[in-house]
């Protein structure tokens, strides 16, 4: 595997996801002194174009954490313990998300969605207009649940609070998104947005982001909840020069650094243009092999991952042993209810037609190893779609 046999690994997971050439040098770099000029000019360029990223003239703020702890640093900084937090459910990553308040304390609602569907904004409308006392404080959404490559609408949830005249801040997880699918912070009035570095930013595990609007700044100033390190307003207050109240993962901010000029020298457009190609492509594979995505609409398909169902009788994972012993290519596993029943294309972060080629003939012939039934015309299509001018 990887790098201990010729070529390279593919790593063709929803994230992690691969690191660019520049990346990989800009994370060699010598670690440098945290609390020096360097670091706090770094920083400050950074937390500028973050916001370009995130599509939003507010902070963005940026913690040596895994995504989970992003969730976490959302929730205890806007609420006090016991608030209701309605979770659009509909994957993997919704019910971690909802285990997480749980555990901080808040009360979950969860208005249970169809895994394979976007979430019902009308049923989202209805649970909102029953509340008439305002008892739900947060609205949490899971922007493209990397579970089955579903995107919800977050411009339709906001259109249904603000339909109903709701109060609830809107919390969008857009840890499989941004970066690869386009979201604008602002412009769909998010109030805590949530995202981590190691997939449509291309760069390694470790940073977790929260991105405030001025509601959520204002919220966190009353809000109950005991919190310290993921406390917003400490790190605001350093950030203004440059610096942190805390060690930065110093070497991932390098990471952060270089890939931030590599979306924006190719252009979030075209970022989110290269992605829609690719992820079309996929789709035209895995119906060219007669085998259903995961999605069942077409206008909530992900433009980062595509969830392949198995045949039944077929198990998923055997399939992605087989492809990861024979073809050195890791595809992602079906969690919670699709486990062994799906497997995962990830198709997002530093990808371009011939990575996703490979990927694709990897899969082809993976199913022909394993006996899956499937028609051999899957790769031939995507091909003739990529061959086509973008
Ligand atoms: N949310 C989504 C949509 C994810 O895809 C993931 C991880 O894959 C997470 C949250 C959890 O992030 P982490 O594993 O970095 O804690």
């Amino acid at each position: 595997m990887s790098d201990s046999g010729p070529g390279r690994h593919f790593l063709q997971i929803p994230g992690p996801t691969n690191l660019p050439e520049r990346v990989k040098r800009a994370l060699s770099r010598p670690t440098i002194d945290h609390r020096g000029p360097d670091c706090a000019k770094m920083t400050l360029s950074i937390l500028e174009r973050l916001k370009e990223v995130f599509q939003t003239d507010g902070p963005v703020i940026i913690y040596p954490s895994s995504g989970s702890g992003a969730w976490e640093a959302a929730l205890v900084n806007t609420l006090s313990p016991g608030d209701r937090v309605l979770f659009g459910s509909n994957g993997q990553f919704s019910s971690t998300w909802q285990n997480v308040a749980a555990g901080v304390g808040m009360t979950v609602e969860e208005l249970q969605g169809d895994w394979r569907c976007p979430i019902d904004l009308a049923a989202l409308e209805n649970r909102l207009a029953e509340d008439r006392g305002r008892e739900i404080r947060a609205l949490a959404l899971v922007h493209n649940e990397t579970s089955t490559g579903v995107v919800n609408d977050v411009a339709g949830a906001r259109a249904a609070l603000d339909r109903t005249g709701h109060d609830a801040l809107l919390m969008v997880d857009v840890i499989s998104s941004l970066g690869a699918i386009d979201y604008k912070h602002d412009e769909w009035g998010v109030d805590v947005t949530i995202a981590g570095s190691q997939k449509g930013l291309m760069i390694p595990p470790g940073l977790g982001f929260n991105a405030p609007s001025q509601k959520a700044l204002e919220a966190s100033n009353s809000a109950g909840q005991a919190r310290s390190y993921w406390d917003w307003g400490r790190i605001l207050e350093f950030n203004r020069d440059g610096f942190y109240p805390y060690t930065p993962a110093t070497n991932l901010l390098f990471a952060l650094d270089e890939a931030l000029s590599m979306l924006l020298e190719e252009g979030l457009a075209d970022v989110f243009a290269r992605h829609a190609r690719l992820a079309e492509a996929t789709r035209r594979a895995v119906r060219g092999w007669g085998l259903d995505i995961y999605c069942r609409d077409p206008k909530a398909y992900s433009n980062a991952l595509t969830a392949v169902s198995m045949p039944a009788g077929f198990n998923a994972d055997l399939l992605r042993q087989v492809i990861l012993e024979r073809f050195d290519m890791s595809l992602g596993t079906g969690l919670g209810q699709l486990k062994g029943k799906a497997f995962r294309i990830g198709h997002l972060g530093d990808l371009n037609e011939l990575t996703l080629a490979g990927t694709l003939c990897g899969v082809e012939m993976g199913l022909a190893a394993c006996d899956v039934p499937h028609l051999s015309g899957g790769v031939k299509e995507a091909l003739a779609f990529l061959a086509k001018d973008p």
